[in-house]
């Protein structure tokens, strides 16, 4: 008998569609589907390597991450929490591994957002759990209610994935709605796992974070979005004290250590080197926030979610079902068609049907041209704007 090489947990892992998606696109394309900001490592950061990288000795680094790391970023959290606590990871994507492959039980199910970030899912099933989605809903703007999580906590409910900024919708999650969530789940002894990439990422009030009113989290985050550093991998996650030694051994196991040179690079950017850059490129996010949705005002007849923060728009195309096919079947003309790269809102769960996530990380000039593409496809004449 053959014996099947691929393991249980690996079936029905598939590739993300957000991948297949920007894997069929060619560099004749204008892309609105990436998932990162199109400017460059901030110039200090590359300007400190420069001149320091020959002194460094870049061997292995603690499994945890250099100390003085460490305790920057517990500094820097806004939180009461020790330098030990302080897990210095590959992306914040190993962070969310580590934490779930820590926490998850064989059975235990974890609440994740719909539409979401794809990889929960996956991820959790990996880590051997149930994901159990939570509906964000259109008519609150995506963000998160309290009553739609509540509703699906169960006895078996170990933790729930939180995402604010969220990405495909750019919605922030109001204080209130945190604060009441956080009295239930610190009654039922669920984790809290905050997934904070885009945290600073926003376009009014500064987003809160479920830590603030909880005990039991993990918080993830990491410089990828932020510092437009997504090729540096460097993350982190703070734990509660009694998983910090725990979700030490994992990373060593899966990783070592993150890569030391991106440690070192990010004691610099979060020493506050960088600040500049970085909030110059965030500005810069604003400015193509409000010309993309210009843009849709301009170009098409569809209605889009104001996004609070984030890079990413979501776009309503729910009309244009019954002529043009579901949000996947869109988005694939959108790209054999007009050579335009939108993810389709199906891409993020069954809740994000009907709408397409297009990202303002581009430059301004392929914010336009994608726009105006997007609207040719329906075959909307462009509106002179008041
Ligand atoms: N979480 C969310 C919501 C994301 O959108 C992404 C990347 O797109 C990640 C986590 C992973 O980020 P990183 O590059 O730090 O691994």
């Amino acid at each position: 008998m053959v014996k099947p090489f691929l393991s249980e947990r690996m079936q029905g892992i598939e590739r993300t569609l957000l991948r297949q998606i920007n894997d069929q696109a060619d560099s004749s394309c204008i892309n609105l589907g990436l998932g990162e900001p199109s400017f460059p490592t901030p110039k200090s950061i590359l300007n400190h390597l420069k001149q320091k990288v020959e002194d460094w000795n870049l061997g292995y680094s603690p499994n945890e991450g250099i100390q003085k790391l460490r305790k920057l970023i517990a500094e820097k959290s806004g939180l009461e929490v020790a330098a030990d606590q302080i897990c210095v990871t590959v992306g914040a994507e190993e962070a969310l591994f580590t934490a779930l492959m820590v926490i998850m039980n064989s059975g235990d199910e974890a609440l994740i957002p719909n539409p979401g970030f794809p990889a929960y899912e996956s991820i959790v099933k990996i880590a051997g759990g149930i994901a159990k989605s939570y509906q964000l809903y259109r008519e609150n703007n995506f963000s998160l209610k309290y009553e739609h999580v509540k509703k699906n906590i169960t006895k078996k409910t170990k933790a729930i994935i939180l995402n604010s900024p969220n990405n495909p919708s750019g919605a922030v999650y109001s204080s209130e709605e945190l604060m009441k969530l956080a009295k239930l789940l610190e009654k039922r002894s669920i984790i809290a796992i905050s997934d904070e990439v885009y945290r600073d990422i926003y376009f009014e009030e500064r987003p809160d974070s479920i830590a603030n009113y909880v005990r039991n989290y993990l918080v993830v985050n990491s410089l990828s979005k932020s510092y437009s550093m997504t090729g540096w991998r460097l993350g982190w996650c703070i734990a509660p004290p009694e998983l910090s030694k725990p979700l030490a051994n994992f990373h060593q196991l899966a990783v070592a250590c993150a890569p030391k040179i991106s440690q070192k690079v990010a004691l610099f950017a979060l020493k506050g080197f960088a600040e500049k850059e970085k909030m110059h490129n965030i500005e810069e996010l604003r400015r193509r926030r409000d010309l993309a949705m210009s843009c849709v005002e301009k170009y098409t007849d569809l209605e889009y979610v104001k996004p609070s923060g984030t890079f990413y728009m979501f776009i309503d195309v729910l009309s244009k079902i019954p002529k043009y096919g579901n949000s996947l079947e869109i988005s694939l003309s959108l790209l054999s068609k007009e050579k335009v790269v939108t993810i389709p809102g199906l891409a993020f769960g069954k809740g994000g049907e009907g709408y397409l996530r297009i990202s303002f990380a581009s430059p301004p000039e392929q914010i336009e041209e994608g726009i105006r593409r997007i609207g040719h496809f329906f075959g909307v004449r462009p509106r002179k704007l008041q």
